[in-house]
């Protein structure tokens, strides 16, 4: 099963994600997560990243493509995968379901996770991650509208998209999660 997750910023895809590939007992795909481990390990594409992270902007096409897609291209993704945090602009989508129909590969289901904006906030701010602060947890919000949130569009209009509501224990959004899965299969 090829899975995206998509959702405001601290609604709990990674949290959700991890758990669910664990389950289904395939990758976990986080660009947020490659780009981290890079910048713990101060590789180059960590210090690129690492510029825009801080700030809360997204991390140029270009480099976010190249990495997705190079996960999405090893062996252990061909009977699935669930990409979390990508893609997050309409270019990126495009991108993505380029690479995936050359494969002869295609997404399945995105799951959209919903939460109301004060919880995730709230949620951000006592993750404590070094760009949950205020001022960039602010910009992450202004670019999901501006840059993310209308690739949903794209997916509704393809008839992907599957609303699942985010607020409530982990235990309990995953088993909503499994729920929507098993309806729209
Ligand atoms: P996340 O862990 O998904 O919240 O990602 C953390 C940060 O990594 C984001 O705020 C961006 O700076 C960068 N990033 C992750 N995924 C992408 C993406 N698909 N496009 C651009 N930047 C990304």
């Amino acid at each position: 099963m090829n899975i995206v997750f998509f959702g405001a910023p601290g609604v709990g895809k990674g949290t959700q994600a991890e758990i669910l590939a664990r389950h289904l007992a395939i990758p976990h795909i986080s660009t947020g997560a490659i780009f981290r481990a890079a910048v713990a390990a101060a590789k180059p594409l960590g210090l690129e990243a690492k510029r825009y992270m801080d700030d809360g902007l997204l991390v140029p096409d270009e480099l976010t493509t190249a990495i997705a897609l190079d996960a999405l291209s090893e062996p252990d993704c061909a009977a699935g995968f669930i990409l979390d945090g990508y893609p997050r602009n309409r270019a990126q989508a495009e991108a993505l379901a380029a690479a995936l129909n050359a494969g002869g590969r295609e997404i399945d289901h995105v799951v959209y996770l919903t939460a109301p904006i004060d919880e995730l906030v709230e949620r951000m701010l006592k993750r404590g991650r070094r760009d949950d602060t205020e001022e960039v947890i602010r910009t992450r919000f202004d670019v999901y509208q501006q840059e993310t949130a209308p690739v949903l569009d794209y997916y509704r209009e393809a008839g992907m998209v599957t609303e699942v509501n985010g607020v409530g224990e982990i235990e309990q959004v995953q088993q909503r999660i499994l729920d929507a899965l098993q309806r729209t299969a």
